[in-house]
Order: structure tokens, then C-alpha cells, then sequence
């Protein structure tokens, strides 16, 4: 089954509930995992379930991005504030890195990560 990892920061946290409620009949088919407040509020917000880790900040990202060295990732999507400084800047850094590491596909925006989950979705049916 295809693993999709979720994680919004949070001026971008209303972007990912629009962008999974746009493609929740596709992400019902996924295992999906996030940090911890994305994964509630979706959870909350829509029929879909998550896996949850820790909230970013305090360890979610790394978590993530373990489950990405170990290659049990077929996708991230990180919706980013890059407007904003975040506390915990050196862990998305190491979370972005290892997904370059492994050739993790990776979207940082709603229109990248639109193109994700199409080809997420044709790889699924091919
Ligand atoms: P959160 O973490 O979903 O727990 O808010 C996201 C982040 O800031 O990395």
C-alpha cells in the first residue's frame, strides 16, 4: 500500500485540510502518517485516518524522517511556512535532506503537491 507522509506548518495548516478534502477518495486508498497536530486536525476534519506522530516541534519531523531512511516512504508532503522562522529549522532541514538521501519524493507546496499525489495515484493503478 502506497505510505504518504502529511505535515503542514501552521499558517499552512488550512492549505492541507483544503488540498486532502480535494483528493480524499485517492488518500483513502494510502497508509497515511503526519506530525502530530496535522495528523488530528485532518483526522478531525475530514473521513481519513492518520497515523500520528509527535507534533513537529517536539520530534514529529525526525520521526518522519526515520520512517524515510528505513525507505517506508513513498511520499512526503511538507507544506512549509517560508515566511516564518521555526524553532525546530534543523530538523526539517535533516527531514528535507534524508528525503534527497533516498530520492523520497517530496512536495513543499500545494502545486507540487498536487503533481505528487497525481503520480502517486497513476503509479497505484498501473
Ligand atoms: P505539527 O507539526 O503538525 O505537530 O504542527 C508540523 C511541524 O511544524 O513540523
Amino acid at each position: 500500500m502506497t505510505r504518504l507522509a502529511l505535515i503542514a506548518h501552521d499558517e499552512e495548516k488550512p492549505e492541507m485540510i483544503d488540498l486532502v478534502r480535494t483528493y480524499e477518495d485517492l488518500l483513502a486508498t494510502f497508509d497515511l502518517v503526519g506530525t502530530g497536530t496535522t495528523g488530528q486536525r485532518i483526522t478531525d476534519e475530514t473521513s481519513l485516518t492518520v497515523e500520528r506522530k509527535k507534533s513537529g516541534p517536539v520530534g514529529g519531523d525526525l520521526m518522519i524522517g526515520a520512517e524515510t531512511a528505513e525507505n517506508r516512504l513513498d511520499g512526503v508532503i511538507f507544506l512549509r511556512d517560508p515566511l516564518t522562522a521555526q524553532p525546530h529549522e534543523p530538523d526539517i532541514s535533516a527531514l528535507l535532506r534524508i528525503c534527497d538521501v533516498h530520492d523520497t519524493p517530496l512536495a513543499t507546496t500545494r502545486s507540487s503537491a498536487e503533481f505528487l499525489l497525481q503520480g502517486l495515484a497513476r503509479r497505484t493503478t498501473e
